[in-house]
């Protein structure tokens, strides 16, 4: 069998979210688990993230599988429904839904009360994505207060830099002052705001990167954070090459070897998901040794350097990112962000749990 696989630990999801609880005590945890729960695949780790209060997915059809493996806490469409066909099984499987949209709410209240729905209404507060202008905010929730098919209205809003330098200031004071007087409970932080707001927490907070151990903002390691790498990308040396100075590695010669060296050839490639922007240098461990990756990613291997490593022969394990080696280092490296990657996971790796 081809040696690459990811590896889900589901401890460590266990023990992030347990993290997320602990940093917003007051606050109800929805899990994010679109995108496949970030490449981790969604039942395995709603099963691990089972503590949630709820969980959050774009499709409708996540929505449902999640209820077929028993999952009772409210599921919330992030994206609400694409077409009214999928009414009735919102209504059935009691799905939440975002309502985004003018258009999304004249359809919800076109139709005939069937069973009661619950809805997260998106206030645009300055991402200028999804969301109804805060001076539409009073109109939109007469109109939902006038249909008897909504079981309950929770306020809600994304923020678009919480990781970094500008924050979540502006964004809030927008929210705080259309939420005002409503009294209605509201769900507002990411996983950095989270992280670095608690003054967003309120009734939801809406983690999804931190639950899977990556460090979302940008100046602090998850291990500083106190979060555990979810998923470990690893293979295996399957060839070893000594170059003499001058030869040269792989498509287009790109590296050239400036003394006789040692080198592995990993199988790994940028169709099992590693970044194939990732330059000569990034790091890489080799028999749990830090080393570095030569020369251009190619589509089913990569070149590691084996100078501090000399024990390395085939089947000496190597690990591509997760324990040892944070995803965020290797996308950093590849000026990529660990999102990406870790939603890239394509479906030739096999996942094992541990
Ligand atoms: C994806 C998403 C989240 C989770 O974001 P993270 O940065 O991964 O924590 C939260 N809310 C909404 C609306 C999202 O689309």
């Amino acid at each position: 069998m081809r040696p690459i696989r990811a590896t889900i630990d589901l401890a460590a999801l266990e023990h992030n979210l347990k993290r997320a609880k602990r940093l917003a005590p007051r606050s109800r945890v929805m899990a994010v688990v679109k995108a496949n729960a970030y490449g981790h695949g969604l039942l395995r780790s709603a099963a691990a993230l089972a503590e949630a209060d709820g969980f959050a997915v774009l499709e409708l059809d996540a929505a449902i599988r999640l209820r077929g493996a028993g999952h009772r806490q409210t599921i919330l469409l992030l994206e609400g429904f694409f077409s009214l066909e999928e009414l009735p099984l919102i209504e059935q499987h009691q799905v939440s839904i975002v309502v985004h949209s003018a258009e999304q709410l004249k359809t919800l209240v076109s139709c005939a009360p069937g069973r009661r729905v619950e809805v997260f209404l998106k206030i645009n507060t300055g991402m200028n994505r999804l969301g109804f202008p805060p001076e539409e905010l009073g109109g939109a929730l007469e109109a939902l207060k006038r249909h008897r098919g909504i079981r309950g209205v929770t306020l809600m809003t994304h923020f678009a830099s919480a990781d970094g330098g500008e924050g979540v200031a502006e964004q809030l004071r927008v929210f705080n002052e259309a939420a005002a007087g409503t009294g209605l409970p509201r769900s507002l932080a990411n996983s950095p705001a989270l992280l670095r707001f608690p003054e967003t927490h309120s009734e939801w907070v809406r983690p999804g990167l931190l639950l899977y151990g990556a460090s979302p903002l940008l100046k602090q390691s998850a291990e500083e954070l106190g979060l555990r790498p979810a998923m470990t990308l690893a293979s295996e040396i399957i060839a070893i090459q000594n170059l003499k100075s001058g030869d040269r590695v792989g498509y287009r010669g790109r590296f050239v070897a400036d003394a006789a060296m040692r080198i592995g050839l990993v199988a790994a490639g940028y169709a099992d998901g590693y970044p194939r922007g990732a330059p000569s240098g990034t790091p890489v461990l080799v028999d749990g040794v830090r080393t570095r990756t030569l020369g251009l990613v190619a589509m089913d291997m990569l070149c590691v350097d084996l100078a501090s490593v000399p024990h390395a022969k085939i089947g000496t394990p190597v690990t591509l990112w997760g324990d040892g080696v944070p995803v965020e280092e290797v996308a950093k490296s590849a000026d990529r962000v660990s999102y990406e990657l870790l939603c890239a996971l394509p479906p030739r790796v096999r996942i094992e749990e541990k």
